[in-house]
């Protein structure tokens, strides 16, 4: 078995769709983002180094995250591969990571700049659980999360002003990506402006 990458913009429904796809392949999820929120919160080196750039909208050095996931690999639920969310997010990161275990997908969710901001900007998460809700695309039932501990998360990045500056980061070192990804035959692109089930039917489709 090998790895699975889900690709796209700030936004784009990886970790929804990642939560849904967890079902299907068995293979956990590895959200570089979530490692570093725990970082921070955690207040270890790496998050104090990474909290600035996350707030700002920018990416954290290739170094720091190529070290996290070296870690993250060697966990004993990674022996099957995994499925990364946010990761890579510039070449060097996909050049180390082909040094670090086999990808046989990436998943493109593509969405239009257009359409992010509200996205973001409605976004919160189950506490207790991790699930992803948004005010009105997907939002939590009024009795709770189904996971019973229902706590309202929001993050601090979810902003206006740094959505546009994760947007720009992404179209100027992330984006370029999926032509390195599709020239290695392994790309596949999904249209993620549409229902979230209909994303995951085709994203489970891809990977048959
Ligand atoms: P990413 O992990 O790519 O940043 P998320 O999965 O956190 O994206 O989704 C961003 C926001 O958009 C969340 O509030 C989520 O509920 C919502 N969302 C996800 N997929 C869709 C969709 N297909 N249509 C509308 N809203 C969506
Ligand atoms: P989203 O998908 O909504 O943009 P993430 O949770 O993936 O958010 O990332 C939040 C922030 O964490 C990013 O804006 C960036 O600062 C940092 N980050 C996450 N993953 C990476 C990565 N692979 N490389 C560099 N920075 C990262
Ligand atoms: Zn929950």
């Amino acid at each position: 078995m090998s790895s699975i990458v889900l690709f796209g913009p700030p936004g784009a429904g990886k970790g929804t769709q990642a939560a849904r796809i967890m079902e299907a392949t068995g293979l956990p999820q590895v959200s570089t983002g979530d490692m570093l929120r725990a970082a921070v919160n955690a207040n270890t080196l790496t998050g104090i180094e990474a909290k600035g750039y996350m707030d700002a909208g920018k990416l954290v050095p290739d170094e720091v995250i190529i070290n996290l996931i070296k870690d993250r690999i060697l966990e004993d639920d990674a022996v099957n591969g995994v499925m990364f969310d946010g990761f890579p997010r510039t070449i060097p990161q996909a050049e180390a990571l082909s040094q670090i275990t086999a990808v046989s997908h990436v998943i493109a969710i593509e969405v239009p700049d257009s359409k992010i901001v509200d996205r973001i900007c409605g976004r919160y998460s189950c506490g207790g659980c991790g699930l992803v809700y948004h005010d009105t695309f997907n939002p939590v039932a009024a009795s709770g999360c189904d996971c019973g501990n229902w706590q309202e998360k929001r993050r601090a990045d979810d902003n206006a002003a740094t959505v546009q500056s994760r947007l720009d980061t992404y179209h100027l070192q992330t984006s370029p990506l999926a032509q390195w990804y599709k020239e290695k035959g392994i790309l596949h692109s999904i249209d993620g402006d549409r229902a979230i089930d209909q994303i995951t039917g085709d994203i489970l489709v891809a990977l048959e």
